[in-house]
């Protein structure tokens, strides 16, 4: 199933593209196991899980499974995130991440933003959020190749740092799309709304579809002074060069 634009599924269960059972890089502090939720409602050239953009008739993993496998992990793991593809594209999302807090676990949560309602009704479900912020308003739809999409992704921002959840937004860069001014003004726009916690994310061709981003190296991007004055911004700054 293709989901366009911001079209939303409307699936009971929630649709498994992928599991990994244990990470100590998915939740700050927390090992967790990751549930990789299948669809996404945009085409970033740089998505390195673009298997997980279209939706399956069926759950490639079935959750109920996957529950009974996240049982046997209790006392092993912290955390169960919810990852993508979208996963707020998931009608089932509530109900799995109940099911997993039910289990004693911790609720990671890792989204774009694009369905801001959804992401409004569970965030009270979830301990902390990573949510991704392609470019500055302006210039979203050139990384999502997908129109009016900034709007979802601003308003999604605004609810997470309403709630108060812990959170991380965070930015992956690739020097075709985005210069240092562009990185700099959207640290800035971040700083102004009250984020405090932020990370660039150089981006890695590890997966990914588009063939040209790549071919283009990233050696000494963003430079350093750049990357001091972002840091300067925020009460925690991470850099991630993977
Ligand atoms: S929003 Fe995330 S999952 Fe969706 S296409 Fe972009 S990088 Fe891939």
């Amino acid at each position: 199933m293709i989901l366009k634009g911001n079209e939303l599924a409307t699936d009971k269960e929630l649709k498994v593209g992928g599991l990994t059972p244990f990470s100590a890089t998915d939740y700050p502090g927390q090992l967790a196991a990751v549930v990789f939720v299948q669809g996404c409602p945009w085409r970033c050239g740089y998505c390195h899980n673009p298997h997980l953009q279209t939706r399956t008739g069926d759950s490639p993993l079935a959750w109920p499974r996957i529950l009974t496998r996240l049982q046997r992990r209790i006392g092993l793991i912290d955390a169960v995130v919810f990852s993508g593809g979208e996963p707020t594209i998931d009608p089932g999302l509530e109900a799995a991440m109940r099911e997993v807090r039910a289990l004693g676990f911790g609720v990671g949560l890792h989204t774009a933003g694009a369905y801001p309602r959804r992401l409004a009704e569970v965030l009270p479900l979830v301990d902390w959020v990573g949510i991704d912020v392609k470019a500055t308003w302006p210039g979203y739809d050139a990384i999502t190749r997908i129109s009016d999409s900034a709007r979802h992704a601003f308003a999604s921002a605004e609810l997470v740092l309403a709630s108060g959840v812990a959170h991380e937004f965070r930015t992956t860069v690739h020097p075709d799309l985005h210069t240092e001014q562009d990185i700099l003004a959207l640290a800035h726009s971040l700083s102004t709304m009250g984020v405090k916690h932020y990370a660039l994310q150089v981006f890695r061709g590890t997966g990914c579809a588009d063939k040209g981003l790549p071919s283009r190296s990233t050696a000494g991007y963003p430079g350093t002074e750049l990357l001091a004055r972002v840091s300067a911004l925020f009460t925690g700054f991470t850099f991630r060069r993977e």
